[in-house]
């Protein structure tokens, strides 16, 4: 065992050890802010020169020295150099007798050099809601260039984050219009729209946290850090002259204890801005969820919507304009690459009659019927439309003739077999069809289509409830 001194500047050795150890970690949290002002540095130097060559035209000094500032920037040249061409600006500014009430353009260019050479909080929103805006221009089409010009403006004249929070409103109204106004394909439009909101989340999330905090965390850990210091060098001061125990002690404990108390404060300080961090990613993050949702409701809304527009509503089979689509893409698909398809047509036989006798809802009825029964006949890959009144087409990829006609085939049978009980009758509906396959040297879909169609007058000339094959 030592003696009760060697104890105490052992302890004191700890003490320092642990000062020593607080003062790296600070370091180290000084060290991300360095990190992140680099960050704000280098986007001025990339979007400065931007601006400045978009605002001078002129040949004066001001528009010269602009240029020189510009092309530093472009350049990377050190602080010291930009600070210097920043001067000449501002003698330039005064020279001409530039205000910041001038020109409305000067005016924005003057105000974003008193803040500093960084682009603040709302310049960085700004610019990115203006790609966001062009992404959008560039992919949606004429009727919407008026909405996003208001936007464009909306977004120039922005100056706190209410606007910017108008802003989104109005690009999400926007995107919510174009989802329900458009007749593109669905499930493009979705992705396209997902990949816009998505972009809008990831900038909101990326810029709130960490720019409001900087300031305050940077104030914090500099005044911690100088009573650190100051604190230290009183100590090793201490160390050095303390003529007693006693005294070393009593000193020692003084500093230790104002140490504690400025480590108190820094803690008290870090947990509000952590505290407001993080009530501000909560409110972001609800805003997201209700986007998110609204998105997401949108998205069902446009699904249904491209459902109901390929769909028949009778019989729930596609529609005439679902098999305008498909038949549109197969073509394509067998003049680009060769994969051949079937078409059979099916007509219902004498269903004038049925109409005539039974009544239309049993009509009705019997369609929804013949639905019902070939569904489970085809593959998942055909596709069975209602062309019209009671005649449907069934798009078979990969399919030939053979095929074809052993589907119609079972189809002719299945429906054969079906009897509606009606009163006390026994409703009897047949079919006919025609199969047709798309053939070397056919340009279009039509000429399929007329096969199977005149195949079909013929299965009726030979007296219905026929398959034919041409
Ligand atoms: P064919 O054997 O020559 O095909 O005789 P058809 O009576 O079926 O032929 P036609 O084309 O002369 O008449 C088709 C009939 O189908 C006319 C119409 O009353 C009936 N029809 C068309 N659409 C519907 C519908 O939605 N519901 C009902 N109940 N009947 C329909
Ligand atoms: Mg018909
Ligand atoms: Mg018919």
């Amino acid at each position: 065992m030592g003696s009760p001194s060697d104890e105490r500047i052992f302890t004191l050795q700890e003490q320092v050890k642990k000062l020593q150890s607080q003062k790296d970690s600070l370091l180290k949290e000084l060290d991300a802010v360095e990190e992140r002002f680099e960050k704000t540095d280098q986007m001025y130097r990339k979007f400065l020169p931007i601006i400045i060559d978009g605002v001078t035209t002129g040949e004066d000094l001001f528009s010269r020295t602009c240029n020189d500032l510009s092309q530093a920037l472009k350049k990377g040249e050190s602080e010291g150099r930009i600070v210097y061409i920043m001067e000449q600006l501002k003698t330039s500014i005064l020279k001409e007798g530039f205000t910041p009430h001038g020109s409305k353009q000067k005016k924005g260019l003057f105000s974003g050099f008193k803040k500093g050479v960084s682009l603040s909080f709302i310049d960085e929103y700004k610019l990115r809601y203006h790609e966001v805006v062009n992404n959008l221009r560039s992919n949606l089409d004429e009727k919407y260039s008026g909405k996003l010009d208001n936007i464009a403006a909306r977004i120039k004249t922005a100056e706190d984050t209410t606007d910017i929070s108008e802003i989104r409103e109005s690009v999400f109204s926007l995107v919510f219009v174009y989802i329900s106004d458009t007749n593109q394909d669905r499930g493009k439009v979705n992705d396209f729209v997902r990949e816009v909101v998505g972009k809008i989340l990831e900038i909101e999330s990326n810029l709130s946290a960490s720019y409001q905090q900087t300031d305050s965390m940077f104030q914090t850990n500099d005044r911690f850090e100088s009573v650190l210091d100051a604190e230290m060098k009183r100590l090793k001061q201490t160390l050095d002259v303390a003529s007693s125990l006693d005294i070393l002690k009593i000193q020692v404990s003084e500093r230790l204890a104002s140490i504690e108390s400025a480590l108190q404060k820094k803690q008290v300080k870090d947990r509000s801005i952590r505290d407001i961090a993080e009530k501000n990613r909560q409110s972001f993050k609800s805003g997201f969820t209700k986007l998110k949702q609204e998105l997401d409701e949108a998205t069902r809304y446009s699904e249904e919507l491209e459902k109901k527009l390929n769909q028949d509503q009778l019989t729930g089979a596609f529609n005439r304009r679902a098999y305008d689509k498909r038949i549109k893409d197969e073509m394509e698909r067998f003049l680009r690459y060769g994969t051949g398809f079937s078409l059979l047509m099916i007509d219902a036989d004498q269903f004038k009659l049925i109409n005539d006798h039974y009544g239309h809802a049993v009509g009705d009825k019997c369609l929804q019927e013949i639905i019902k029964r070939t569904l489970p006949l085809l593959r998942k890959n055909d596709m069975l439309s209602r062309y019209g009144g009671e005649e449907f087409v069934v798009i078979m990829p990969e399919t030939d003739l053979a095929g074809g006609r052993e589907v119609a085939e079972k189809i002719r049978q299945t429906i054969e077999k079906i009897e509606f009980i009606y009163k006390k009758d026994k409703v009897k509906v047949t079919v006919s069809v025609g199969v047709s396959q798309v053939r070397e040297g056919d340009k279009n879909s039509q000429q399929v289509f007329d096969r199977a169609d005149i195949a079909v007058y013929q299965a009726k000339a030979k007296g219905r409830n026929q398959v034919v094959v041409n």
